[in-house]
């Protein structure tokens, strides 16, 4: 009923755990208090005893009272305090193991699912811990306290009363195992439902020109339909096992006092002390009763926490802290497999990207070009085979070391919805604005100054550029820090030709200087690099330059006379428009 790994994220708010159930216990003396007084206030008119005597159960009272008072009033900051600094350190565990993972993908969790992990998520997991864990280790004292203090009045219905507890966890754990497929049910369906309605808003626009606008509207629908079924499912578990845990506190009590009168009318047991048991009986089952309760709510913290411990779980990349020394970058006999796929998608690759050198990885599309920069970006681990940086293996290297001499530009880099001039001082935050202007000249893309210069915003998405311009401006981002690798993974892809023309300009320009990994679909681009790399399937089927390349006669050279055939093909021949073939 305790999840151990949640537990243990608890970290340093474990005392406040403990603080609590003290407090809470505390708060069960004052109620034992407040009924002996009341009982007792009963016996002196009982008895007629002196009036001075209502004095002293009055005092009684009155400190119990406040005593309950303050301690429900400090019980409840703490919890609130609890939950807040459980809260904070939840996430930042979790913003730091993002950080932590740098480039590399979260495994399953997508976009949507780790926002709905760090901010619900972690809500739903605050009364996990301010509620359902103080309350779990009180109601297993608080009987046990209950028991010490009745026993002295009557051991039968102290036992019958303490032997009548344990059914309420054993109804609670009944219904657990059922309850926890269908709270994790009800969560997958939760994050199901916010993956495909973040995924229906980002495709909105390519929706309503497919005009399949309303299918998706209908898919969005069933998709919601499926979450409020099973909601309803999750309210009628938890209407059904609190019906049952009250069936079960009440005729347990209902028992307790029946005995209670029963030996009241048969035996010597005093009236009063009768009474005092017959009020103080639902004590014993109003714990485990409120902890059923917090159950069905801890339920959902404790799916919520499974996602965020996959999270947590995911193995950090451990870098290393020497400095990087060398910009040879070899690939030595790498396979390598992705977790949730069947086959393995690069096969005993070597590659070598000597300083200075201009390489091209080419092939047809899912070939694994993008697993290969994926690998050298450290974004993933290769598990058999070698990436070796000089002669050292990748994470023998600091992150930040490797980093300040690699720039990855790529057909998804992402421009920031922000100024021009911020999304270049995120590269490089000592950039001056002639720099900066001197970058965007060299990509030809002054255009976008117009109106408030460097201060024009780029929107979300870059929706106010083009394609083209997005991908230069991207260029020019990482133009402005100086580096010494330059990977290009499908830099120039789906976008106009004078955009293709000027980046690989520029990317001509970089190679004469620095090295260059150049990843394109296109064989045209690579055709100036000093060695080329074709693969198919993920293996090197050929390597070497474009001219030894063409003279194999092989695939690459078939690959590029079919390119060349269909680009001559599309190409405007007279003013009417027509293709020359
Ligand atoms: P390329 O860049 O040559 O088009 P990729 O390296 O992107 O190819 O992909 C190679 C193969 O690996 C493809 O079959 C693709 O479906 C698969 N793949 C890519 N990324 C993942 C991933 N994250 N999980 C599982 N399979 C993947």
């Amino acid at each position: 009923m305790i999840d151990k790994e949640l537990f243990k994220l608890l970290g340093n708010n474990k005392k406040y755990i403990f603080f609590v159930v003290f407090l809470m216990i505390l708060g069960l003396l004052f109620n034992i208090g407040i009924t002996a007084s009341i009982c007792g206030g009963i016996y002196i008119l009982y008895q007629n005893l002196e009036l001075i005597n209502f004095l002293y159960v009055a005092l009684g009272l009155l400190i119990s009272i406040v005593g309950r008072l303050i301690i429900t009033i400090s019980t409840g900051k703490i919890k609130d305090k609890l939950g807040r600094d459980v809260k904070k350190e939840i996430r930042d565990k979790a913003y730091k193991k993002i950080l932590s993972l740098g480039t590399r993908s979260q495994g399953d969790i997508k976009i949507a699912g780790l926002s709905q992990i760090c901010i619900e998520g972690v809500e739903q997991l605050d009364l996990y811990y301010s509620t359902y864990l103080p309350q779990f280790f009180y109601s297993m004292l608080a009987p046990i306290i209950l028991f010490i203090v009745n026993v002295f009045i009557s051991w039968q219905v102290s036992l019958v009363l303490l032997c009548c507890v344990p059914l309420i966890p054993i109804s609670i754990i009944a219904v657990s195992k059922y309850a926890k497929k269908v709270f994790a049910k009800y969560r997958g369906k939760y994050i199901s439902m916010g993956d495909s309605f973040l995924d229906c808003i980002q495709g909105l626009k390519e929706l309503k020109i497919y005009k399949a606008d309303g299918i998706y509207s209908q898919k969005m629908h069933d998709k919601s339909e499926e979450f409020r079924k099973i909601t309803m499912k999750v309210l009628i578990m938890q209407l059904a096992s609190t019906t049952i845990m009250d069936l079960v506190a009440f005729c347990g009590a209902g028992v307790g006092i029946g005995l209670t009168i029963y030996l009241v009318v048969n035996t010597h047991l005093n009236p009063i002390l009768g009474l005092f048991l017959i009020l103080i009986a639902v004590e014993f089952f109003l714990p485990l009763r409120a902890l059923g309760s917090a159950f069905h709510v801890a339920m959902n913290g404790v799916s919520a926490g499974k996602k965020l411990s996959e999270l947590l779980g995911i193995d950090d990349v451990k870098w290393g802290k020497e400095q990087v020394d060398s910009t040879k970058i070899t690939i030595k006999d790498v396979s390598y497999k992705y977790s949730d796929s069947n086959s393995l998608t690069l096969k005993h690759i070597n590659m070598e990207f000597e300083p200075g050198k201009f390489t091209g990885i080419v092939g047809p599309s899912g070939c694994g070009k993008s697993t290969i920069v994926s690998l050298i970006t450290g974004e993933n681990i290769v598990t058999n085979g070698e990436i070796l940086i000089g002669n050292k293996p990748i994470f023998t290297y600091s992150r930040n070391s490797y980093y300040s001499k690699i720039v990855l530009v790529s057909s998804s880099t992402y421009i920031f919805n922000d100024t021009i001039r911020n999304n270049f001082l995120i590269a490089n935050e000592d950039v001056s604005d002639d720099e900066i202007i001197e970058a965007i000249k060299k990509v030809n893309l002054e255009k976008i100054l117009t109106g408030n210069g460097l201060e024009n915003v780029i929107n979300e998405d870059s929706t106010n550029i083009s394609g083209g311009e997005r991908q230069r401006l991207a260029l020019a981002i990482n133009l402005i820090r100086p580096k010494e690798i330059y990977i290009f993974d499908e830099a120039t892809s789906n976008i106009d030709v004078e955009s293709e023309a000027i980046i690989m300009e520029n990317i001509l320009e970089i190679s004469k200087k620095h090295s260059v990994i150049l990843i394109s679909h296109r064989l045209e681009n690579v055709k100036n690099a000093d060695k080329i790399y074709y693969l198919e399937f993920g293996e090197i089927l050929e390597s070497g330059t474009h001219q030894e390349l063409m003279k194999l006669n092989g695939e690459y050279s078939k690959l590029y006379l079919t390119q060349k055939e269909l680009e001559n093909g599309y190409k405007f021949t007279d003013e009417e428009g027509k293709y020359a073939n």
